[in-house]
This record gives structure tokens, C-alpha cells and sequence, in this order.
């Protein structure tokens, strides 16, 4: 019990909460003070959090500011909840029952501690080896608790505390919180304003010889951007580059949760096609709609050399960072998960029906070529503004103040066709008229 006066916890703490506090109460209002008091201050006691964990909530504030707003809203009726991508109807048919059949055991060490089961990890090889074109290895594929599982099983092999890992502006929120995590270096880099392509000058500008690991997402949440051929060929180039200039591969952690949630006129390319020394996270709880039941995948380029030490060390990463290893029930039903999916031609119908209704009020977007969300300019530069007004009206959206783009907002298409239809006038008495 040495450790709460010698972390400056004591100090840095209630300092921190106060801080908090204080800017939530500015920027939000009421509700969140006694929100903030209750989950970010005196449950985890305010000498009790290490350095670490209080720089990873002040990486979060903003997202940990919305809460209480969703939080609010989000229970009364004939709300339209489009801020997250969580399920707003029944889950699709054959999940619960093809996880049922996997509760009965087939023998003693159905429910014993699981590691990546052999049978899963040739499920997933030989999916991917007839969707992606590449003979992928059983051996190189780890399965995860989702891509959360697979994202920390990859920082926790590959990077060293003081290491340099690289994304891109507007990322998905957890990026730059489990950069924290292992004590590495965030290093963000815009997207380009005009199409949200990657920006490969600034991000060969950023690279340095701390830079361990540049973490791509395709299909791109937000801005549902699927990156091309071409971008990936220039990616491996600058990668390439770098890693002889330095003397040392540069890894990719390319993270496609989404890569099955692809509209008809996209196409996607995984960027495990063009540069050797990647890594890929994946997740079942997109095209199920299940997030909350935890399953994916990280999988180990079939063209990355010398990769059997990457193998036994993502192996220690699962068991050191905690056990990151898919439940019995979800690995033992995988091959049946895997050929469900939500429906992906409604999603595309609604897509359609956004991007017209929302452009036709005035609105500025780019229809997604993938994902299940929608990134919208906000006729307010406030966006978190704008966001408390439509929550107000009854629609719930995520300010891209969240993904560190202010002046934007995020449509989740998970919400159900009713909730949408109700959005619409919602979005367009929101206009100024003059937009
Ligand atoms: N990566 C991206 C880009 C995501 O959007 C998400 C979830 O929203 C994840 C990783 C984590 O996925 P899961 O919670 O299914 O593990």
C-alpha cells in the first residue's frame, strides 16, 4: 500500500475531478456535475487512480461529457437514438440460437480457460483466405474479445513504453486511450478536410524512429471512407521507407470491424494486401449488431516475414493483458455466426434516404462507402451545441467534438426506420434558412 502518496494521486486527483467538473458543468450543464462526482470521482477515490488512468479520462472528457446528455434522453419515448452504434431492435435471427447450441458441453473442458480454440482459428483462416484472396494461416490468427481485444493484444506485443504510435484525426475514440494504456505516445494526423483520404505527406511528416505502429481504420468511422488501392499502395510506400531509413519494420494495425458493412457502390481493399508487416483487427459485433457480446479477431499478415515470434508474443499479450481471449460460447458458435448478418440492403436504404433528405435540407456530407454511421457538418460550429438542441427536439447524434473534430456531427444508421423517419423534420427546421 505504498503507492497512492508516492503517485501524486493525492494531489493530481481531486485536482483532476475539480478540472473535470468544471468543465463539464461550463460546457453541459447541470446534469453532468453529479454525473462526473459519481462515475469519474469518488468511486475511483481520488488518490486511488494512477497517472496513467487520469491522463486516459482527460483523453476522454468530451466523450465522457456526452454521456450524461445521451444518458438523459435516451430512455424517453419515441426518442430517435442515432448517437452510438448499438442495436435499437431485437438481434437478428439465428444469434441466440447459435449460441444456445454451443452451451451444451461436449466435454470436461468445454467451459475450461480457452485460448484461441483451434477450430475457430481455421474458421476465420479459411473465411478469410476465400474473401480477401490471401492464403491466411490458422497459426497467425489470435482470436479476441472483439477488436477492442485484438487492438490491445497488438499494442501489448508490439509497443514499449516511450514508443510513438501513429493515427488518424478523426479516429475512433478509443485510439488515442489505449495508446495510454501501455504507456506509448499518441501521434494523430488529419485526414484531408476535402475527401477524408488518408493525408500521406503529413503522416510521413509525423513518423520519427520512435514510431513503432500506425493504426489505419477501413471502412472509416466516422466518415464511412473505404481508403483505395491507390492510397494503400502510397501508405506501404511511406511505411516502407521509413522502416529501412530507421533500420526497423513499422508495423500497420489495420482495424476493419466494418469490412463486411461495405455499401454497392464500394468496394473494399484491406491494406494486409500491399504492406507486408500488418496486422488486422476484426470484430463480429458490427455486421451482428451485437456489440456487447464479445468476439473478433487480430490476424497476422500472410506476406509479414519472420512472423513466429510476433505469434508466441501476441500469445502473452492476450494472457498478460488480462485473459483477452473469446468465451467458450462465442468461439464454439463462431461458424454459425459467420454466415448471418444484419440486413445490409435496409442499411443501405437508409444511407440513401439520409443523404438525399439531409442535402436537400442543406446540410454538407459525403455519402459513406461503408460503416453504419453518417459524418455531417454542423450548421453550428458548436457541435456539441447543436447536439443538445436536436437532444432536446427528441434526436440523439454524437458531436464530432468527440472524435476531435468539432464543427461535425455523427448519424449511427443502426437506429430503427421509425426513428429515422421522425429525425427528418427534426434535421430540417434545424437548418437555418439561409444555409
Ligand atoms: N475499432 C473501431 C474503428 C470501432 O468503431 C470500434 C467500435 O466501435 C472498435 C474498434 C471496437 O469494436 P468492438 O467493441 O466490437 O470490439
Amino acid at each position: 500500500m505504498d503507492s497512492w502518496h508516492g503517485r501524486g494521486g493525492h494531489v493530481a486527483g481531486p485536482y483532476l475531478l475539480r478540472v473535470a467538473q468544471g468543465l463539464m458543468y461550463k460546457e453541459f450543464g447541470k446534469g453532468t456535475l453529479a454525473w462526473a462526482a459519481n462515475i469519474g470521482g469518488y468511486r475511483l477515490g481520488p488518490a486511488m487512480a494512477t497517472e496513467r488512468i487520469q491522463r486516459i479520462t482527460e483523453a476522454n472528457e468530451t466523450l465522457l461529457s456526452f454521456i450524461p446528455i445521451w444518458e438523459e434522453h435516451r430512455h424517453q419515448p419515441d426518442i430517435a437514438d442515432l448517437a452510438f452504434g448499438n442495436p435499437q431492435e431485437m438481434v437478428i435471427d439465428g444469434f441466440s440460437s447459435a449460441l444456445a447450441s454451443a452451451t451444451t458441453p461436449r466435454d470436461k473442458n468445454h467451459y475450461a480457460y480457452k485460448f484461441s480454440e483451434d477450430e475457430s482459428r481455421h474458421t476465420v483462416a479459411s473465411h478469410l483466405t476465400n474473401w480477401r484472396g490471401q492464403q491466411f494461416e490458422a497459426e497467425d490468427i489470435a482470436m479476441t474479445p472483439g477488436a477492442f481485444g485484438a487492438i490491445a493484444s497488438a499494442l501489448g506485443a508490439l509497443v514499449d513504453v516511450g514508443d510513438e504510435v501513429v493515427y488518424f484525426d478523426p479516429p475512433w475514440f478509443f485510439y488515442r486511450s489505449m495508446i495510454l494504456s501501455v504507456g506509448a505516445i499518441p501521434v494523430s494526423v488529419p485526414v484531408r478536410s476535402d475527401d477524408y483520404d488518408l493525408d500521406l505527406d503529413r503522416l510521413a511528416g509525423v513518423i520519427t524512429e520512435k514510431t513503432r505502429l500506425v493504426i489505419v481504420n477501413t471502412p472509416h468511422n466516422p466518415t464511412g471512407r473505404i481508403y483505395p488501392p491507390s492510397t494503400l499502395e502510397g501508405l506501404a510506400t511511406v511505411l516502407s521507407e521509413a522502416s529501412d531509413r530507421f533500420g526497423a519494420p513499422i508495423f500497420l494495425l489495420s482495424d476493419e470491424p466494418y469490412s463486411k458493412l461495405v455499401f454497392s457502390n464500394a468496394e473494399f481493399t484491406s491494406p494486409a494486401l500491399h504492406y507486408p508487416h500488418t496486422l488486422i483487427s476484426y470484430s463480429y459485433g458490427k455486421i451482428l449488431l451485437t456489440p456487447g457480446q464479445r468476439i473478433g479477431w487480430l490476424a497476422l499478415s500472410p506476406l509479414m516475414p519472420d512472423r513466429e515470434a510476433l505469434r508466441s508474443a501476441i500469445f502473452m499479450a492476450q494472457i498478460a493483458g488480462g485473459w483477452l481471449f473469446p468465451s467458450a460460447i462465442m468461439q464454439y458458435s463462431l461458424e454459425k455466426l459467420d454466415r448471418l448478418s444484419i440486413d445490409l440492403v435496409e442499411l443501405e436504404r437508409k444511407r440513401d434516404l439520409f443523404v438525399d433528405e439531409l442535402r436537400h435540407a442543406g446540410y454538407e456530407l459525403q455519402p459513406p462507402e461503408g460503416t453504419f454511421y453518417l459524418w455531417v457538418r454542423s450548421p453550428d460550429p458548436n457541435d456539441v451545441a447543436f447536439v443538445q438542441l436536436l437532444a432536446k427536439q427528441g434526436v440523439l447524434l454524437l458531436p464530432g467534438s468527440t472524435c476531435a473534430s468539432p464543427g461535425h456531427f455523427r448519424i449511427s444508421l443502426t437506429g430503427t426506420a421509425e426513428m429515422i423517419e421522425r429525425s427528418l423534420p427534426v434535421f430540417r427546421k434545424a437548418i437555418p434558412s439561409d444555409a
